[in-house]
């Protein structure tokens, strides 16, 4: 079987968020279970940098949507998985955010550079295939930036896809993210008139790529079972809801997994010591490392609550500001890493400003320490407004630093609330509420704050964390699955 991955970042080449991990971790797995997948991706400058053994593929691809031209080429990921690259200057070649221009606005052509990707990717099934060498059996976009992909193969049948069209799925990583545009774009992004209707990528008069993924592909994912029902109501469709419902019996939740060869406190290069669930005390000399880092009060005592997160309203961050004042008072310290809104970082700046012994703030991406602060900190808070799997409370988990999380999404699906019957079964792995309201988040605070002064209890909480397997072995072979079904 063949399958044809498009997505726009693959960690550790380019990473703003989950999508990278996972482009990463799922074609790995995929490829272990004997898939042939080729994972497709835009030719960033980090991108042509770190991409192993390029050999041009085919001649220059000309007519891409906007106009532009681009040389596929053909590589390896750093863990091997076969990769092509968009290689495409005009659209991609440029420094910092892949989807933001400096000053935090959208690259201004985001339309064309991203429907330029799903063109390729449809090329490889088209009369001039873009690698005469393989044509796959799949084609499974991720996001609206690959949301044109199912788009093009079915409103283009006479150029893609032949008498044996592939099978196409579409998974959703945000919802919230759409790729919405003006419908004058229509005609540059070589969208034939048919296509601009609410049986198509038509949304409230816009073009909605992530809209044309969902409502072309044959079946759609997301990332939980829970967020896969969540986004069928119109508290979560973010106007999608409609056709997602139209769709249920084609729509599923695959939850995502960790790559524990890259989050591992046993193995993580990154930590200053290491540990695992039977050897514990490196993690103390992780906590006292990470008290320096940030100028903490060096207590072994006190718990460290932390924050690795982009910072943006639905990461719901606004309610630990609200509230954490008290778990201060109680003894508690905060680090924080982040970055996004500017409100958010003022809120965590002037925090660190009132308690510059207890409150520890890093504005900025930085991915060695986002391991040193999982495995320094006790607490890990994840108090999403909308949560379609997250990562880092499963890393979280792994690290022995219980999460603490909104019910929503995945948070719902892979954190056990230390409710008074968890705690009595020994089952807990963390701690849930399920309103986002800062009173029920401070409650929570409190729970754990509580928890957390009677060692044995905290003790069995994290090793169930740490013992708890999210590997990527199950969900790779749902994917699978889901392939065979749809093949061609
Ligand atoms: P999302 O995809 O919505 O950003 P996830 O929890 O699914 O949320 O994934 C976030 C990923 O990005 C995790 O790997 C997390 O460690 C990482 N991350 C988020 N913010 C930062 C940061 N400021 N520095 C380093 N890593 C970060």
């Amino acid at each position: 079987m063949r399958v044809l991955y498009v997505t726009s970042e693959v960690y550790p080449l380019v990473k703003t968020g989950g999508l990278a991990d996972v482009s990463a971790a799922l074609p790995a797995a995929l490829k272990g279970i004997g898939i042939d997948v080729r994972v497709l991706m835009p030719g960033y400058p980090a991108v042509m940098k770190g991409m192993r053994d390029l050999q041009d593929v085919g001649p220059v691809i000309t007519g891409l949507p906007g106009g532009g031209e681009a040389q596929l080429r053909r590589g390896f990921l750093p863990d091997k998985v076969p990769a092509y690259v968009l290689d495409a200057p005009s659209l991609f070649d440029r420094a910092g955010n892949p989807y933001l221009a400096p000053g935090g606005k959208d690259w201004p052509d985001n339309a064309v550079r991203f429907a330029a990707l799903a063109w390729v990717a449809v090329n490889f099934v088209g009369k001039v295939p873009a690698d005469p060498s393989w044509c796959p059996d799949i084609l499974h976009g991720h996001d609206w930036q690959a949301g044109l992909v199912p788009a093009y193969l079915k409103l283009l049948p006479e150029q893609f896809g032949g008498a044996k069209p592939p099978g196409t799925v579409m998974t959703i990583h945000n919802i919230a993210y759409q790729g919405n545009f003006s419908a004058e774009l229509l005609k540059q992004l070589k969208l034939p008139d048919r296509a601009m209707k609410t049986d198509g990528v038509e949304y409230y008069g816009q073009i909605s790529f992530l809209k044309g993924g969902c409502y072309f592909s044959d079946r759609v994912t997301t990332v939980s079972p829970t967020y896969a029902l969540e986004i069928q109501t119109p508290e979560y469709g973010t106007g999608l809801d409609g056709l997602l419902r139209s769709r249920s019996e084609t729509l599923s939740g695959i939850l995502n997994g960790v790559d524990y060869s890259v989050w591992d406190p046993a193995t993580d290069r990154a930590l200053p010591a290491n540990y695992s669930a039977d050897k514990m005390a490196g993690k103390a000399v992780c906590k006292a490392g990470l008290q320096a880092t940030f100028g903490l009060e060096q207590k072994p005592d006190a718990p460290i609550a932390c924050i690795v997160s982009r910072l943006t309203s639905h990461k719901g961050l606004d309610l630990v500001l609200d509230v954490i004042g008290d778990w201060i008072k109680a003894g508690g310290q905060l680090v924080v890493l982040g970055s996004g809104d500017s409100a958010s970082e003022t809120g965590f700046r002037y925090l660190h400003g009132w308690h510059p012994g207890s409150v520890g703030i890093r504005i900025g991406y930085d991915e060695p320490l986002s391991h040193r602060i999982q495995a320094g900190s006790d607490i890990i808070l994840v108090p999403s407004r909308a949560e379609p799997c997250g990562l880092t409370q499963l890393y979280g988990l792994k690290y022995g630093t219980p999460p603490l999380v909104r019910r929503t999404g995945g948070l719902a699906d892979t954190v056990v609330d230390a409710n008074l019957s968890a705690v009595k079964s020994g089952t807990a792995t963390g701690f849930q509420f399920t309103n986002p309201s800062s009173q029920e988040l401070l409650w929570a605070l409190r729970r754990a704050m509580a928890l957390y002064r009677k060692p044995d209890v905290w003790r069995t909480i994290q090793r169930n964390g740490m013992l708890a397997d999210f590997s990527w072995t199950d969900p790779a072979r749902e994917y699978a699955a889901l392939y065979k079904d749809i093949m061609p």
